[in-house]
This record gives structure tokens, sequence and C-alpha cells, in this order.
């Protein structure tokens, strides 16, 4: 069976006093919590803090980060590579975020590079997809949604989304309290879980597809309550200790 994973991403927030704040308020809130992983992407400045943080507590929180590049090392200005993840513990690493996609032109063929990348090294891809506004009220959520996941198979082979993480997050969604209903986010994900079983059942079955977009502590049980929604990537929700503990406890 597939195990549900709720992720926090906390894009561009945060300060040393509020990433402890929010990670000690995370361990007393998830305490004893069962059936469910619970991974956090701070901003990278703060890993090193997380991580000592998590470290100390034997907390059950898993480190994940936004964003990785797709060099090892060497003469490229700002970037992050898998390897100085690792160094601070993060595994659960998110790429093709809408918001990296639109604001840094990131194509499905970068963001299948990275996918790469990550699993050469051992990391898990938090791949995020999903449509703009537009596009789903031209009818082509699922075609875009296939789109950008065929970036991965087409280069790497089906069983390259094996162990890995799948996010469907409408742009629309995301940051705007319009979430998708649960019944809309369902008929999506085996759609999208379809399209992967079309190429194997085997992987169709075991792959994690989350739902995010305006995830709330309000409606995420409708979502987790759908057989193809297996967790959520939580935004805005995620910064607050007991509103993401909400979530995570639904799941
Ligand atoms: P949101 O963000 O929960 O604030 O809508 C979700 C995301 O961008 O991952």
């Amino acid at each position: 069976m597939r195990h549900p994973v709720v992720m926090g991403n906390w894009k561009l927030n945060g300060s040393k006093e509020m990433v402890s704040n929010l990670l000690k308020g995370l361990d007393a809130e998830l305490k004893g919590l069962e059936g469910v992983d619970v991974a956090v992407a701070p901003p990278a400045m703060y890993l090193d803090l997380a991580e000592q943080l998590i470290g100390k507590a034997e907390s059950k929180i898993i480190l994940g980060a936004q964003n990785v590049d797709v060099n090892a090392s060497g003469a490229f200005t700002g970037d992050i590579s898998p390897e100085m993840l690792k160094d601070f513990g993060a595994s659960h690493i998110i790429i093709g975020h809408s918001e990296r996609r639109d604001y840094h032109n990131e194509s499905d063929e970068f963001v299948a590079k990275k996918f790469a990348f990550l699993k050469e090294h051992g990391l898990t891809p938090v791949l995020c997809i999903g449509e703009s506004e537009a596009q789903n009220e031209a009818g082509e959520t699922v075609a875009v949604c296939a789109r950008q996941i065929d970036a991965v198979i087409n280069t790497q082979g089906v069983e390259a989304l094996e162990g890995a993480i799948i996010a469907y997050e409408p742009i629309w969604a995301i940051g705007t309290g319009k979430a998708a209903t649960a019944d809309d986010a369902q008929r999506i994900h085996a759609a999208i879980r379809a399209h992967i079983a079309e190429k194997s059942e085997e992987v169709a079955k075991k792959v994690v597809i989350q739902y995010g977009g305006s995830v709330k502590p309000e409606n995420a049980a409708a979502y987790f309550a759908q057989p193809d929604i297996d967790g959520a990537l939580v935004g805005g929700a995620a910064l607050d200790a007991a509103s993401f503990a909400a979530i995570a406890k639904a799941a």
C-alpha cells in the first residue's frame, strides 16, 4: 500500500527564529503520529539549523529542500548541488514547482534533468506538475500533467518514478484559497495514475501522488479520503505548526 506523505513547502519565508519556533512546535504537535511521512522544505539558508534541530529532538520530521541544480560543482553562481543537500540531511527535494517554471523559465526538459540528477544521488524527487487556469478552462489539465511526467518517462523510463513523489498542484489553486474540490482532484489524480499505468501498472500502483494548492486543516481530510490522493504539498498552511500538524494528522 502507498504511504501518504505530507510536505511543507516554506518557499521564501523564514528567519532563524521562525525556523526554530516552527520546528519545535511541529515536533511537539507530531509526537507519536504514525502512518504518514511528514517532511519540510525550508529555504536552503536554514537547512543547517533545521538539521540541528531535527537531529537533536530525534524528530520524525524528514528534511527536504525547494530546488537543486543540474550540476555537481563548478562555475554555477548561486546554485546548490545534490551532494550539498545531502550534506545537510535533506532527502526530499521539490523540483518543477510552478513558481520556478514561471519565474525562472524552467522547462519540462530541465526539470526532468533535475529529476535524473537527484535519483543518481539517491535523493527523492518531489516532482510538481499542474495546469494553469487557462489550460484548465481549455480542458487541457490531463494533457499538461501527462506532458510534464512524460519528460521524465521518455528520458529515464517509467521505472524512474519508483520511489519518487509526484505533487499535482493546479496553478490556479496555489496560494489563492481557491482549492480544487476533492472530487475534481481525485479525478485528475486517477487520470495521472492511469497515464503512468499505460507504461507500468506496477509503478502506477506504487507512486505517491500528493495534492497541492490551498490545502488547509479544514479541507485536508476530504482529499485524503480519496483513493488516489496520497498526502499533500502544503504552502501557506505549513508556516503554522498547529495548522500543518492538523493536516498531517488528517492523512
Ligand atoms: P499553498 O501552496 O498551500 O499556499 O497553496 C502550495 C504549494 O505551492 O506547494
